[in-house]
């Protein structure tokens, strides 16, 4: 796995420490990647949302017509076509995602296909392995906003400011349809809502770094607050916690 570039909003008008990590984890449709990237955008600070990695995995997985249980596989396509991720404040997602040379779409990493196989690779620990030690390795580019499963608990556990956000499933499949409609796909709601739940069992069940809220986590329901609601209690506590 290569290399990230590096490339910040302007700075916000609040300081910030050096070091400052903030991990956002929650399950799928809780909002993270919504508020992770708010987040960052108003304090002027890297984000990276971990999922698209393990998504970008599962695609060239799919592309392969690899076999999604085969970690021995997954590992050969990865070594093959290392996924490199390249923060960039001006991309529509934060960062772009490239398998190689070539750069993959939002529309193909947030597609129902790669959905359905992604908790499937993200449970082999040898592909966790490889994409902890990238996330590792971007989160020391500056200060970081980070959204995944196991930021807190695994990827950044020193981190001051660990968030866990979570909503009803109700609310989670209808944030997680219109995510994806920004991203060009369109899937039913009772489809989506099969899928939630089946990715969270997995993602909450696996052997290795499981969905799980990490001790010193603050949880947030993020049922019935806007963005901008979830951004400003994140940005109070982290003033709080990592001053
Ligand atoms: O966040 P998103 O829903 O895009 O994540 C897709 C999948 O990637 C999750 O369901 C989970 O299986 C996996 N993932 C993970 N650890 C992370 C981020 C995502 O296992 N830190």
């Amino acid at each position: 796995m290569a290399g990230a570039g590096g490339e910040r909003r302007e700075a916000s008008a609040v300081v910030i420490a050096p070091h400052l990590q903030i991990a956002i984890d929650g399950p799928a449709g809780s909002g993270k990647t919504t508020v992770a990237h708010a987040l960052a955008q108003r304090l002027g600070i890297l984000y990276l949302d971990t999922g698209a990695m393990y998504r970008a995995v599962a695609s060239e997985v799919l592309a392969a017509g690899l076999d999604a249980d085969n970690e021995a596989a997954v590992l050969r396509i990865c070594a093959m076509h290392p996924i490199d991720v390249r923060l960039d404040a001006n991309a529509p997602m934060g960062f772009r995602v490239f398998a190689g040379a070539r750069e993959l779409q939002s529309a193909m990493l947030q597609s129902n296909t790669v959905s359905a196989v992604v908790s499937t690779i993200a449970a082999h620990p040898h592909v966790r392995e490889a994409l902890v030690l990238e996330q590792r390795r971007i989160a020391l580019c500056g200060p970081v906003v980070m959204a995944g499963r196991d930021i807190g608990s695994v990827v950044l556990p020193d981190a001051p400011v660990k968030i866990y956000l979570t909503a009803t499933v109700e609310a989670r499949v209808s944030r997680r349809r219109a995510q994806l409609l920004s991203a060009g796909v369109d899937v039913a709601l009772h489809q989506l809502a099969r899928e939630i739940e089946e990715r969270d069992s997995l993602d909450e069940n696996r052997a290795v770094s499981p969905l799980q809220i990490a001790p010193d986590a603050h949880v947030i329901d993020s049922s019935l607050l806007s963005v901008d609601e979830v951004v400003a209690r994140i940005t109070a506590l982290a003033h709080h916690l990592a001053a």
